[in-house]
């Protein structure tokens, strides 16, 4: 049987396992952290799986295909933790991101509907319409991402993967495929680097690959408000360059507020407290988006980091028995299964055409 030995048990390294697994190859894992690692950017209550993609159409053509390998995911793990809530963009001058999604939409035939304002006021009234131009509504939801790590986890080892955590990766031979580790030298058929941040660590050439940090609110909205935004859909794209983002209330997880503006490189050993400031600044840009948003009652705050590639491009590069994977860049959960499957399929023979796909996403 062939052996993998893959670097990270984040969403792409735990995917790619299971994937590995399932084409009958065996499969180690080596983390830095605890397995889950709470630190990792995959780990959260949730992550959204949508189709609009204002800059990215080729994002937006693949999640068919990213919701039928979590699909497959769900069938092995026994549980689908997903919820759709559907997803929405609102446009409010031509040639912002919603108003592009909208076209890139409509070219690539992904099912969506086109909601005048008074419409959205029916429909939605939390939100605020009177400044929209239009919003654009598609399927989508939540993928509950605790959850599907817990459950692939669980299936991984009951098929016999071997699980190593609390194991540095110092130094990567990527001619040889071998690792030099905090618990040792290791070699296997094929290495497969997924170490999210910690890859410009590891290969010095990709330093223009760089850590960001991303601020979450989780808030209750005032009382009035609660039972609409209990059946609310999740968001993106809204207020320009402000980048609204986040997720409804689902069951006990509160309500999710990002803000893409306040995205920015910074040092994840350093920059991980969040303060009242940090808060108080994701809140206010919600006002005029969200009725009421200036009695949003903040719960927590979370900062964390994905990777963010300089074209925002995924990656997935052969460098001697060494495949480096990076299908990040802020997107990279909802991709996570399909990139999994990406995987096992280039290492089958497919490697060439699998590589072009990732990059042109
Ligand atoms: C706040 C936030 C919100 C996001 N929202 C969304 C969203 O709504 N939808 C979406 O699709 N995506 C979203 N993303 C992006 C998504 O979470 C990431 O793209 C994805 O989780 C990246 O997975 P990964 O496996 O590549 O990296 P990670 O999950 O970071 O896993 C990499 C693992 O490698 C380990 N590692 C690093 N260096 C070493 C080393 N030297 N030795 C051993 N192990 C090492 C790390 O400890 C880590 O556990 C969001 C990201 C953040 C931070």
């Amino acid at each position: 049987m062939t052996k993998a030995l893959i670097v990270g048990a984040g969403i792409n390294g735990l995917c790619t396992a299971w994937a590995l697994l399932r084409a009958g190859w065996q499969v180690q894992i080596v983390e830095d952290g605890p397995i889950p690692n709470p630190l990792s950017a995959s780990w959260d209550y949730h992550r959204i799986i949508r189709p609009h993609y204002a800059a990215f159409p080729g994002y937006g053509a693949r999640i068919g295909a990213a919701h039928a390998a979590w699909e497959a995911v769900f069938a092995d793990i026994g549980s689908a933790p997903y919820v759709e809530t559907g997803a929405i963009s609102i446009s409010h001058q031509e040639g912002d991101p919603a108003d592009i999604s909208a076209r890139s939409l409509a070219e690539t035939g992904v099912a969506h509907e086109v909601l005048a304002p008074e419409e959205l006021e029916k429909r939605f009234p939390m939100i605020e319409s009177s400044t929209a131009r239009f919003a654009l509504l598609s399927g989508g939801g939540a993928l509950l991402a605790d959850q599907i790590i817990t459950g692939l986890l669980r299936w991984l080892v009951a098929r016999g993967a071997v699980l190593v955590p609390q194991c540095r990766v110092l130094a990567v031979d990527t001619a040889r495929g071998a690792i030099s580790t905090t618990q040792g030298a290791m070699q296997a058929d094929q290495l497969i680097v997924a170490a999210g941040i910690g890859l410009p660590g590891l290969f010095p050439d990709m330093a223009a690959f760089t850590p960001r940090r991303s601020l979450v609110v989780y808030a209750d909205p005032p009382p009035h408000w609660q039972a609409a935004w209990a059946s609310g859909p999740c968001w993106t794209g809204i207020g320009g360059d402000d980048d609204c983002w986040g997720i409804p209330p689902i069951g006990d997880i509160p309500m999710k507020l990002g803000l893409g503006r306040l995205s920015r490189v910074a040092n994840p050993q350093f920059d991980r407290p969040t303060s009242a400031a940090d808060t108080a600044e994701i809140l206010a840009g919600y006002i005029g988006i969200f009725k009421d948003a200036e009695a949003f009652r903040p719960r927590f705050t979370l900062a964390n980091f994905y990777l963010m590639a300089p074209d925002e491009r995924f990656l997935l590069q052969r460098r001697g028995e060494t495949l480096v994977l990076t299908a990040d860049s802020g997107h990279g959960f909802k991709f996570g299964a399909l990139t999994g499957l990406d995987v096992a399929a280039a290492l089958a023979g497919d490697e060439a055409a699998i590589m072009q796909r990732l990059a042109g996403y």
